[in-house]
């Protein structure tokens, strides 16, 4: 797997999909959690669940899927952040609350086939690195989500250094850096428009099952 990087001929090799959870206040209290700097965790999607043609096949087995948009971070060959691009982590809220209740995994939620779209990267020497700017989502033209990145609970850097006391990373890992507040469902025939400021936009429509 690897992804178009704007402005750049070559792509970027993908290794690892990691994910954040409960990064941004506003969305941690509505999912009914309580505020504040808990110690971040995290969940994992297969890298081979990256979408980049702008098509997202509604997952069987769901009647309740949630967009959530993300700034994903991708790292370079010093473990840094090299490159960024606006994601989806798509989730199954239906299974993740049965999970939750059942003390179960969340993989069947969070990491099914196509469950990650994505934009092409801008590379870091082009846009700066990313502090501070709009993160937004808008479904058939109404704005749903809203936030920005300097209301992350753990900064970028942060989750880089929590996630290298669990993980070996790698150059071409991906971190999906958490959502704003504002999740909610999707049905085919949807288009989601995700943009986030100094990066661009990212525009899917939800298709019926592949
Ligand atoms: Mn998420």
């Amino acid at each position: 797997m690897s992804l178009p990087v704007r402005g750049r001929s070559e792509r970027l090799p993908v290794h690892r999909i990691y994910c954040v959870g409960r990064n941004y206040d506003e969305h941690v209290k509505e999912m009914g959690g309580v505020a504040g700097r808990d110690p971040p965790f995290f969940f994992t999607k297969p890298a081979d669940a990256l979408v980049t043609d702008g098509r997202f096949p509604y997952p069987p087995s769901s009647h309740d899927v949630h967009h959530e948009i993300e700034l994903v971070v991708a790292l370079g060959p010093d473990l840094k952040p090299f490159a960024y691009g606006v994601g989806l982590d798509m989730t199954r809220r239906d299974l993740q609350a049965e999970a939750k209740k059942l003390a179960r995994p969340w993989d069947t939620a969070k990491g099914f086939d196509h469950s990650a779209p994505i934009s092409p990267l801008v590379l870091a020497e082009d846009t700066g690195h990313l502090q501070a700017g709009a993160i937004t989502l808008d479904v058939n033209g109404v704005r749903r989500q809203t936030g920005d990145l300097s209301q992350m609970i753990w900064s970028v850097s942060e989750t880089i250094a929590a996630l290298a006391g669990l993980f070996e990373l790698k150059p071409g890992d991906l971190i999906f850096t958490g959502t704003p507040a504002g999740v909610a469902a999707v049905k085919t025939g949807d288009v989601l428009l995700g943009h986030i400021d100094g990066l661009g936009d990212l525009d899917v429509t939800v298709v019926p099952s592949a």
